[in-house]
């Protein structure tokens, strides 16, 4: 229950509103701590109900701890226009019943407006690091009574070349009580870990259990492949055969998205392909023919998916398999959004067999096995498996014709034998074993 948190009454009343009933996982772990003024590093993704987490709890101490002459007193940064504009939206639902303001700060929009917005002095600033970075150079933004820093989807943000931008944000943040919230959807590496180190004072670092996350009413389903041409084929079907609003198929290169996108188009199936080296334009244009319905699938990499909140999308397809529990979690979170019913689909070649095993343990489930019976390929998993799920290798025994190096009296220990002499049962070439979050 909200209300066991203690907020503002106008907040509860929104909530109330909004039809808000039960906190999400996130905002049962972070809105506690967030309202006793703790720093926070939270692994979450979209759709996990994280802006609420971050949001009523800094509108609760904006409105219990008022500071009538300051400016702006919360800087939320986030990595695109349009999550920008989500959250100004989220922001504006929750503040309905007071009196607290909040500015939109990005680029593409009018720079002189903005700057005249910000002399209004709004409570709250909602800005991409760019564009804030801009009117700070411009002597136009000024920091100092910042109490509230959020730095949400911090991984993408630095994905996207922002570290430089957002440190020099938080630099000119310089109020002694500030409070920084930091919110990624996945562990992050090196550059995150640095931004962590410079801008959070000793952290209550919340990971949810990612396995939480799933929905449960997404169905969870595999399907065996042969090669990736036969990918292709089973990726054909699925779309013209599966009932869906919305698909998004997931590749984990550009040069596969690109190539999935034209041979989706020949077929005559509409699509829109999403990667890193598209640009801001490209994401709103697709974002927009998704939601008018010109187009109703996405091809995209994980990058680019990233803070994606399309409503509809009920069917996600890996086509090529993630490469860790936490990216599978993340992937399968763009459907069956607010409990709704979905269907997500890996499809697996010998490559990827050992990979989806190991997301099934870390998950604690079991995907269900499907058959395309009208693509019905050869390969429907290994022969053999081990206990772990993973496929089962034969060491083929070889005799030792090497002389040893040294002499000695003794007969040579056996040589191990190498990797590339390991040959699984199905006669396959050697898994090569992928490192995932999960193992
Ligand atoms: P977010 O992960 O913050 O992008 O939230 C995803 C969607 O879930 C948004 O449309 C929110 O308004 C909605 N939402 C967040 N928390 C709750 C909740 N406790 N109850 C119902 N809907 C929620």
């Amino acid at each position: 229950m909200f209300s066991d948190f203690d907020l503002h009454e106008r907040l509860l009343k929104a909530l109330d509103t909004l039809k808000f009933k039960k906190p999400t996982p996130v905002q049962e772990a972070a809105i506690g701590p967030a309202l006793d003024g703790r720093d926070l590093r939270v692994t979450a993704r979209t759709g996990s109900g994280k802006t609420a987490a971050f949001v009523l709890p800094i509108l609760h101490r904006l409105l219990s701890e008022p500071k009538p002459q300051a400016g702006a007193r919360a800087l939320i940064l986030l990595p695109t226009r349009e999550l920008a504009q989500q959250t100004l939206k989220e922001v504006e639902r929750f503040a309905q019943f007071t009196f607290l303001k909040a500015g939109l700060i990005t680029g593409g929009e009018g720079f002189k407006e903005q700057a005249a917005a910000m002399r209004k002095n709004p409570e709250i600033l909602i800005g991409t690091p760019g564009r804030l970075i801009e009117h700070l150079n411009t002597g136009g933004l000024e920091l100092d009574d910042v109490d509230f820093l959020v730095l949400d989807e911090a991984d993408r943000m630095l994905d996207m070349g922002f570290s430089e931008d957002v440190l020099k944000l938080a630099d000119a943040c310089t109020s002694e009580s500030r409070q920084t919230l930091l919110f990624s959807a996945t562990s992050g590496g090196n550059t995150l870990r640095t931004v962590i180190e410079h801008v959070l004072r000793e952290p209550e670092v919340l990971m949810l259990d990612r396995t939480g996350e799933l929905n449960e009413a997404v169905t969870q389903q595999i399907i065996t492949a042969d090669d990736v041409a036969h990918k292709e084929r089973l990726l054909q079907w699925l779309l013209a055969h599966e009932t869906y609003r919305k698909a998004i198929v997931f590749t984990n290169t550009r040069v596969q998205a690109d190539r999935l996108g034209g041979v989706l188009t020949a077929s005559n199936i509409k699509v829109f392909v999403l990667h890193g080296e598209k640009d801001q334009k490209d994401r709103k244009l697709a974002m927009e023919r998704l939601k008018q319905g010109a187009v109703s699938v996405l091809v995209a990499t994980d990058v680019a998916a990233r803070g994606l909140d399309v409503e509809g999308m009920d069917l996600v397809i890996n086509f090529d398999m993630p490469r860790s529990g936490d990216e599978y979690v993340h992937r399968i979170g763009r459907t069956g959004r607010a409990g709704e019913a979905g269907v997500a689909i890996s499809l697996i070649c010998h490559t990827d067999w050992n990979l989806m095993s190991s997301i099934e343990r870390y998950l604690k489930l079991r995907f269900e096995r499907r058959v395309v019976q009208p693509l019905k390929g050869t390969y429907q998993g290994p022969k053999k498996l081990k206990a772990s799920g993973k496929a089962a290798s034969t060491k083929k025994k070889k005799t030792d014709t090497k002389k040893p190096a040294t002499k000695t009296k003794t007969s040579p220990r056996p040589k191990r034998p190498s990797a590339s002499k390991i040959v699984s049962q199905d006669g396959m070439a050697p898994l090569k074993r992928k490192k995932t979050d999960a193992e």
